[in-house]
């Protein structure tokens, strides 16, 4: 379904963005990875999606211009890379604060105004946001995170009529939470912000979230992103999808 179309998918050498990445090559799309990581491990991955890799570090906007140079005319750009920090606002090291914006929501604009002009050019683009249930909602200690997520939500919904007669469509999928090592990472903060134990933080503050009591599956994010590329979901834009297991619907 997607032969021919060139698909970034940022963050993708983990989690969410790298099952996003094997379901659009599923469908026969080119790829281009971008995220951190093991030099092996990367170089791993490339081959099994037969991708490119582009190493550029989205907190430097220069490193994103030249990823946007060097990856070429794209026409699915999912921008997915994302960090948290967990900590009482009192106590957020300021320079956290900005590297969450500058990864969460600043990248996302810069990648966005650099493929745009190739969608619009072409009649055909899709722009794919991975936002959060925290786009929507609050947790408590995540002020960071939560103002990007919902800045991304409003970005996505300006672009989306910016671009409404151009063929290129703009949408957020928003998570609950999925088992992802960003997830596994905030558990320790989280059990020191909280004082709860590791069992507790998992049951009692994440699946406490979701009535289904299930992590979202990466795959499920990747099958969702998939129906947003199809041509018959050229009418849905500007929309915010929940994949929450019901979190929002509380
Ligand atoms: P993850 O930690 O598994 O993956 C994050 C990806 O971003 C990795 O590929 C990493 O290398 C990349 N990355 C981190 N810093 C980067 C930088 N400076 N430059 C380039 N790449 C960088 O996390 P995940 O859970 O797969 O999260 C992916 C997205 O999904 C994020 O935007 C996150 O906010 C969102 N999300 C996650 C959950 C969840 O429960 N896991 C829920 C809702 C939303």
């Amino acid at each position: 379904m997607l032969e021919g179309k060139r698909a970034l998918v940022t963050g993708s050498t983990s989690g969410i963005g790298l099952a996003i990445a094997r379901a659009l090559r599923a469908e026969g799309a080119d790829i281009v990875l971008n995220g951190l990581g093991e030099k092996d491990e990367i170089d791993k991955l490339a081959a099994e999606l037969d991708a490119d890799y582009n190493g550029a570090n989205l907190l430097d906007p220069a490193a994103i211009k030249e990823m946007m140079r060097e990856a070429g005319p794209i026409d699915i750009l999912v921008n997915n890379a994302g960090m948290q920090h967990v900590a009482p606002v009192e106590d957020f090291p300021p320079a956290k604060w900005d590297a969450v914006i500058a990864l969460n929501l600043t990248a996302t604009f810069h990648t966005t105004r650099l493929a745009v002009p190739h969608m619009k050019a072409k009649g055909w683009g899709r722009i794919i946001n991975t936002a959060s249930a925290h786009s929507v909602t609050a947790s408590p200690f995540k002020s960071a995170y939560n103002a990007s997520k919902h800045a991304v939500a409003g970005f996505t919904k300006t672009i989306a009529l910016e671009l409404a007669q151009t063929g290129v469509t703009a949408n957020c999928i928003s998570p609950g939470y999925v088992w992802t090592p960003l997830i596994e990472g905030q558990i320790p903060d989280t059990m020191k912000a909280r004082g709860l134990t590791r069992e507790e933080v998992i049951n009692d503050v994440l699946l406490a979230k979701q009535p289904t009591k299930k992590f979202v599956q990466p795959e499920e994010i990747g099958a969702l992103a998939v129906f947003l590329c199809r041509e018959e979901a050229g009418n849905v834009t500007g929309a915010n999808w929940a994949i929450d297991g019901g979190w929002t619907a509380e």
